[in-house]
């Protein structure tokens, strides 16, 4: 579904991403994991072309998307993306938000935006909030109306970004229940997240980077539990 080969990224002198392949399966939940620093971010933007990789290809669906010819804004429909801040259109309510991309980007009849958007509302427990502004939201009702927002594209694929770390914690449950929801209903989802129970529960599987290099790619289980790698010991014992 989307898959890398080689992918090289640097900042300047510094080589974030030290060639990347990464082969993720339709339904796939994989989890991104690795120290501060260790090109997670950059990976997940290349994967939407957020950001330009220097070397090496990112295939959607088999094809491999050339930054030049192709539509960015099409993959990126077709890639969403859920950030840790969550970007809303501060004028506009909660369902406006959801309709926007819709409206602009798919062309999409104003009345089937809406009844989209109040179904992608419902699916995440905010109906009721349909026409209120988001600065009457709370950190992790923002976050589930920026996973709607995300959805009215209907993507093939999400990305998330930490899509917790910003919440205070008694509201990080209520988003990843949204996350887990998707999860379940087969949703193709990379995840970066410091939430190992959710890595342990949802996840299919465990990739972690080590400066700008994968050194683990593996289950669930075999990675909490069986890993040999030095580096991913260390890891667990840091977050454990
Ligand atoms: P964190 O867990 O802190 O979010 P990360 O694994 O997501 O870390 P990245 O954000 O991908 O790490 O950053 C990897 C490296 O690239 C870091 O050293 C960072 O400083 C550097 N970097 C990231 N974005 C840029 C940029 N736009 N310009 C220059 N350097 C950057
Ligand atoms: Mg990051």
């Amino acid at each position: 579904m989307i898959k890398t080969m080689n992918l090289h990224k640097s900042f300047g002198e510094l080589e974030v991403l030290k060639g990347i392949d990464l082969d993720i399966n339709p339904g796939q939940v994989v989890v991104l994991v690795g120290v501060s620093g260790s090109g997670k971010s950059t990976l997940l933007r290349c994967l939407n072309f957020l950001e330009k990789a220097e070397e090496g290809t990112v295939s959607i669906d088999g094809r491999a998307i050339d930054r030049k010819k192709d539509d960015l804004s099409q993959v990126r429909a077709e890639v969403g993306m859920v950030f840790q801040h969550f970007n809303l259109f501060p004028h506009k309510t909660v369902l406006e938000n959801i309709m926007e991309a819709p409206l602009i980007v798919k062309k999409m009849d104003k009345e089937k935006a809406k009844q989209l958007a109040l179904t992608l509302l419902e699916k995440v427990g905010l109906s009721d909030k349909a026409d209120v502004y988001p600065n009457k939201l709370s950190g992790g009702q923002k976050q589930r109306v920026a996973i709607a927002r995300a959805l009215a594209m209907e993507p093939k694929a999400l990305l998330f970004d930490e899509p917790t770390s910003a919440l205070d914690p008694e509201l990080v449950g209520e988003v990843l229940q949204v996350m887990q929801d998707l999860a379940n209903e087969g949703m193709t989802m990379v995840v970066v997240t410091h939430e190992m129970k959710f890595a342990k529960e949802v996840a299919n599987r465990i990739v972690m980077l080590d400066e700008g290099v994968i050194i683990e790619d593996a289950d669930p289980d075999t990675f909490f539990n069986h890993s040999t790698n030095k580096r991913t010991r260390q890891f667990l014992e840091m977050v454990n």
